[in-house]
């Protein structure tokens, strides 16, 4: 399995999934088809299992947005090096890369933190794991159709990350939620589950959920910028904006109605200020 091209219609971006690593391919396959299924309602989406095939595909598909699912990039080997510069060249370019999937829960330590300063310049570290309620944060992102206010997400989060960066935080009050150790209040509201940050003239996002939640798939699929422009209730093409925030798009009156609930939470912070 190189690279596995769903059928093209010109019209929808282009997104390459990599694997990096060929034994992860069939996991991140199985537990991600959810993510996958979202992202192909509005995309193209290639699969690469290995870095010639990862490299071929940047080169050639102009790609809207690029998910790594799998850390094994991030080691010093040469044959990655090649790849792990073109994604940074990329971004700096004006491309997303997100790290998902099994990133978060495959990837080590002082490997990750090493990586995102010497490739990304970036200070984030790995930070907590457990499973909380997460909300909505400050990074510019949260605009973002159909994204979830709030939802219960067990993640690996980042400590480092800038308070604009943090797309999902601990809810205010989270507590941890295990079925093995007791409930204990979140320690560290300043670490995120899910990042988003702006690399040269590209962005760089990380999506800690060690699972396939529905919130973190909502997440990718606007990190990947592929449906600005549909309808923020359904999928169909937007044309009428809440008048109120300028933001919000939709393709009626009944979608705006049905996703106030949602909306009302951050119109009036997303409204143009006086
Ligand atoms: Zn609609
Ligand atoms: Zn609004």
């Amino acid at each position: 399995m190189a690279a596995l091209a769903s059928t093209s219609t010109p019209t929808r971006p282009n997104i390459i999934a990599i694997t990096v690593d060929s034994s992860c391919a069939q996991m991140v396959q199985s537990i991600y088809a959810p993510m996958f299924n979202a992202l192909q309602q509005h995309s193209n989406l290639t699969f690469s299992t290995n870095t010639d095939s990862a490299m071929a595909s940047l080169n050639s598909l102009s790609p809207r947005a690029i998910l790594l699912m799998d850390p094994f990039l991030i080691r010093p080997k040469p044959a990655y090096r090649a790849l792990a510069g073109a994604l940074a060249s990329y971004v700096h370019a004006g491309g997303r890369v997100v790290l998902c999937g099994v990133f978060s829960s495959m990837v080590s330590s002082p490997d990750f933190n090493a990586w995102l300063l010497r490739r990304w310049g970036l200070h984030w570290e790995l930070g907590a794991y457990h499973r909380v309620d997460n909300c909505l944060g400050e990074a510019e992102l949260r605009w973002a159709p159909a994204l979830l206010e709030r939802f219960s997400m067990k993640a690996v989060s980042l400590k480092g990350v800038r308070r604009e960066a943090r797309l999902y935080v601990p809810a205010e009050g989270a507590r941890t939620q295990s079925f093995v150790f007791p409930a204990q209040e979140v320690q560290n509201k300043e670490q995120a589950a899910v990042a988003w940050e702006m690399v040269g003239s590209g962005w760089l996002g990380y999506v800690g959920d060690v699972n396939c939640e529905e919130g973190s798939i909502k997440a990718v699929v606007a990190m990947c910028g592929v449906r600005d422009e549909k309808c923020y209730g359904c999928e169909k093409e937007g044309s009428v904006r809440c008048a109120r925030c300028t933001k919000a798009l939709y393709c009626g009156k009944e979608c705006q109605k049905t996703d106030w609930k949602r909306h009302k939470a951050i119109c009036r912070e997303a409204a143009p200020k006086a």
